[in-house]
């Protein structure tokens, strides 16, 4: 892998963006293809002294510059990134496939080039945000008041993403919380450090981003995300990853009553009606889980089907994956790729010991996939289990759909909600009316009825319960990086 953006990469670690200046450190390291374990190169491993910089740079961009009150200026800045970002798409293509074990197929939708191209979204969002609401004149005890509601940016903001969707999930952060007038300081997870690097190197060469208002710190140690969100001069936490990372960031925002906006796991539900088309809702029931090696926090990995119907589906699902099977992520038909390294691998074959112990047995898959290097599990299907095991309850991350009979609706949407995960699911019926009766019962997030995609730049995205707090995209995204002023003049 090679080109403008990453050829320097091979002999010197990536550097990091700290106050508008592209930093390489003295030590790196190591990031690698999860496909061939091959390494790429490394990335500069992020001191707390360098995160601390990062923090002073952020939080002077916004408190003595003109970024949170200047609307215009950061409206030409986002669709100059999406257009920079636009430029090296072929590039970052690859590394994203690279680095993240991305199937290349679905870096043309979520994992690039839609992330990239709603940057444009936000910044419209921007240019048209009613900024501030006049309430009126009212007369509260007597006194004659013109009251009006101002909109302002939080402030500085913690961006901590993990590896699964790198741009995805830093965009849907950087994009609203820059058009809303914040700076930021990303930690990137430290699987996928080098797309976080090419994002840096892309804004302090390509764009005319102030120095300080995005500031990119790279780091093997996860204690770089602990001390960023307990440092008092962050405003907001923008947090994605693991319902337990998502407590522990909680409980250190709790010290300085830091705001939290988290996105968190999920074990979402595909529901069969049992007026669907049973062998089409299967076979996509089956696709989506294994869709990235079911590396995605809203990917339903759960499939109540019909409980007479049950062995029928088990026959079609279990067809389905054996079909996709695995394939190196840079092949066009590749659906599951490799997962992203082998702490992960063995925590999945972890869950498949601990489903064999509960009483399932694997209809397709089960174990690793027969390939000489790299991390891969073949696309799975359990049955036999009830949703009380833990293989049903527990976020696995990797391409295991666990399989449940229902009896009806009710039945269905019990299962479904019997969960300490909200963050998504499906529902496939005949009858239309029917499958939306289901899907408003359902305590979760979003919600798919029929094979319909909720994913874009104006829909909402996030969680109940233990799935998260608050919401990504959208308006309701936007507004999570505001804070709200209301102001009240003494009439004359
Ligand atoms: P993770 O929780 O291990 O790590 C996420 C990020 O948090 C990383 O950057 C990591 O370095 C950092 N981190 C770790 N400990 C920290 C701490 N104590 N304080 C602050 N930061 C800390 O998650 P992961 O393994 O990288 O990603 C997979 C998880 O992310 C899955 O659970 C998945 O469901 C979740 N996820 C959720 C969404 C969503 O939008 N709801 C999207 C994608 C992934």
């Amino acid at each position: 892998m090679s080109g403008p953006l990453l050829g320097a990469w091979r002999d010197r670690p990536s550097p990091m963006l700290i106050d508008g200046e592209l930093i390489s450190g003295r030590r790196g390291f190591p990031t690698a293809d999860p496909a061939t374990e091959d390494v790429l190169g490394e990335a500069t491993d992020g001191t707390a002294a360098d995160l601390d910089r990062a923090i002073d740079a952020a939080h002077r961009a916004f408190h003595r510059t003109g970024w949170a009150t200047d609307h215009r200026r950061r409206v030409h800045c986002l669709r100059q990134l999406r257009d920079a970002l636009t430029r090296h798409a072929g590039e970052l293509r690859e590394l994203t496939i690279r680095e993240a074990g991305v199937p290349r197929f679905l870096t043309f939708g979520a994992q690039l080039d839609t992330p990239v191209s709603d940057l444009g979204w936000f910044a419209d969002l921007a240019e048209r945000y009613d900024w501030t609401r006049d309430l009126g004149r009212a007369e509260p005890m007597g006194i004659p008041s013109d009251r009006r509601v101002t909109r302002e940016p939080a402030g500085v903001v913690a961006a901590i993403t993990p590896w699964n969707f790198p741009h995805q999930i830093t965009l849907a952060k950087l994009g609203p919380a820059l058009a809303a007038g914040n700076t930021v300081v990303l930690k990137p997870a430290p699987d996928t450090p080098w797309c976080a690097a090419a994002l840096g190197r892309i804004i302090a060469e390509e764009t005319d981003i102030p120095p300080g208002v995005v500031n990119i710190v790279t780091g093997a140690d996860h204690a770089l995300g602990a001390r960023l969100v307990a440092d008092p001069r962050i405003d907001l936490i923008s947090f994605t990853g693991s319902t337990a990372t998502g407590k522990a960031v909680m409980r250190a925002a709790a010290e300085n009553l830091t705001r939290v906006f988290l996105e968190l796991g999920g074990k979402s539900a595909f529901i069969v009606l049992d007026d669907a088309d049973l062998r089409a809702a299967c076979s996509y029931a089956a696709f989506t889980a294994a869709t990235h090696a079911g590396q995605g926090c809203a990917i339903t990995t759960r499939l109540l089907v019909p409980r007479a119907r049950h062995d029928e589906a088990v026959e079609i699902t279990a067809r389905a994956l054996a079909r996709i099977g695995v394939g190196d992520p840079g092949d066009d038909g590749t659906v599951c790729g490799p997962v992203i390294s082998a702490r992960q691998r063995d925590r999945i074959e972890g869950y498949l010991a601990l489903a064999v112990k509960e009483g399932g047995a694997f209809a397709t898959g089960g174990r690793r996939a027969a390939r000489d290097r790299g991390h891969w599990i073949e696309p799975t299907l359990i049955n036999g289990l009830t949703n009380d095991a833990r293989t049903a309850r527990e976020e696995i991350f990797g391409p295991v759909l666990v399989i449940l009979p229902h009896d009806g609706d009710d039945d269905a949407v019990r299962i479904a909600n019997d969960s300490p995960y909200g963050l998504s699911g499906a529902v496939h019926g005949g009858d239309r009316e029917r499958a939306r009766a289901v899907a408003r019962r359902l305590r979760t997030g979003t919600v798919s009825v029929n094979g319909g995609i909720w994913y874009g730049a104006d829909v909402p995205f996030g969680g109940y319960k233990q799935s998260g707090i608050g919401r990504e995209m959208g308006v309701a995204g936007f507004e999570e990086y505001l804070e709200t002023k209301s102001i009240a003049e003494g009439a004359p």
